[in-house]
């Protein structure tokens, strides 16, 4: 099983076109594919969540990166295993005599990938960011730099995805694991768009390796935790609702808080700006003014009170805020522009995610579903849309 960070439907849709990714073409041709809806906030943790767990946010959890503890006024981040309910599917698998392999590009996700996972009985869980750091009493295994024979990647590079791919096949090859999670991530996409030569290269590259996991006998599913969308104008300036200053000048200062979810500690490629944020009433202002104040801004796609927000969206209420915004494709929102560092993005396009327009994903399988799962995929639950048809035909997109 791969998460392809950032693996919009957009990417494969190009490349297939192209004949660039002939493993995926073939898994496509001769298994299954849909696109999915993923769970909104289109963010890396929720989704990640929903994935292995199998639940939507409103049970696992977690609901972003970041959520405002209301006690004590803290932005508490949400990557602690302690934060996510219930059990993980990888676990689950391991408990039930399963060997499990779990690998993660960035740190953030290994913890709560490997909630309950017993690392001591023949189960690895590490993240090609501490690679170099492995143990056997934390990781399940050591030596991985040996193991996967390449350097320790840098955080932003595609290496540290195709580290995560190198370690699945090395181990599938060395232990045969019964179930293999491999998450990467997506500085690719949030960098490049799918014309860019290096996205191109990029997913040749995942493509060859997911050939090489199936011909080593498992069977490969293919998923993302979110899409990818271009939001800079004409000029090449990101078009980004600043919306801390807007309610500032609008309520006062410390009246409203504008949380974003996306942010964790590498921002650099994004600047911390996405698609969706939270806003805390913490003084006068109260929940439909601000969103009074919000409905209208061009570029907004809803603004929505807490409980129509988990209602519509599956999130747990006591880690909602009052109001949530969500922007439109082309858009992204931040707090206050001075809070945000945009300087990481060296003059690239700022391509970002976390709205509802950035929530559709590849599903794809190497294998033809039986009839059990073909009644589920034929029901409202995967939500598809059969817009790959003309991977498999070459007629074009229907
Ligand atoms: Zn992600």
């Amino acid at each position: 099983m791969v998460c392809i960070d950032g693996g919009d439907p957009a990417y494969l849709r190009q490349y297939l076109a192209e004949g660039a990714i002939p493993n995926i073409a073939r898994f496509m041709r001769e298994g299954f594919s849909v696109i999915a809806e993923g769970t909104v906030p289109s963010f890396t943790c929720p989704n990640n969540m929903s994935i292995i767990t199998g639940t939507p946010a409103s049970q696992h959890g977690i609901s972003g990166n970041y959520y405002l503890d209301v006690k004590t006024g803290e932005a508490v981040v949400m990557t602690g295993p302690e934060l996510l309910r219930g059990d993980t599917i990888l676990a689950r698998f391991a408990d039930a005599g399963a060997k499990v392999v779990s690998i993660t590009a960035k740190d953030k996700l290994r913890k709560q990938l490997g909630k309950g996972l017993e690392v001591s009985r023949g189960n690895v869980s590490f993240s090609s960011e501490h690679a170099s750091r492995c143990t056997f009493a934390e990781n399940g295994v050591d030596n991985v730099i040996d193991l996967v024979g390449m350097p320790q990647p840098d955080m932003y590079s595609m290496e540290l995805s195709l580290f995560v791919l190198e370690a699945g096949i090395r181990l599938l090859e060395q232990r045969r694991p019964d179930l293999l999670y491999l998450s990467l991530t997506d500085w690719v996409q949030h960098k490049y768009a799918p014309h860019e030569p290096e996205a191109r290269r990029f997913y040749q590259e995942i493509d060859r390796r997911f050939g090489r996991l199936a011909e080593l006998g498992a069977l490969v599913a293919l998923t993302a935790d979110h899409g990818m969308n271009d939001k800079s104008d004409a000029a090449g300036r990101p078009n980004v609702i600043w919306l801390q200053d807007i309610l500032d000048a609008r309520f006062g200062k410390g009246d409203t808080r504008v949380i974003c979810p996306i942010t964790d500690a590498f921002v650099a490629h994004h600047g911390a700006l996405g698609g969706f944020v939270r806003v805390w009433c913490q003084g006068r202002a109260r929940p439909e003014e601000v969103m009074a104040a919000i409905h209208g801004i061009p570029g907004i796609e809803s603004v929505l009170d807490k409980a129509t927000a988990c209602r519509v969206h599956d999130l747990p209420a006591d880690r909602e805020a009052d109001v949530v915004v969500i922007s439109t494709a082309e858009t992204c929102i931040g707090a206050s522009q001075a809070q945000h560092d945009l300087s990481g993005l060296e003059g690239h396009r700022l391509r970002t995610h976390g709205g509802v327009s950035e929530a559709r994903v590849p599903f794809i399988l190497s294998a033809p579903l039986n009839d059990e799962y073909r009644l589920k995929a034929g029901a409202a639950t995967l939500k598809s849309y059969q817009i790959f048809d003309y991977a498999l035909n070459g007629t074009g997109e229907s």
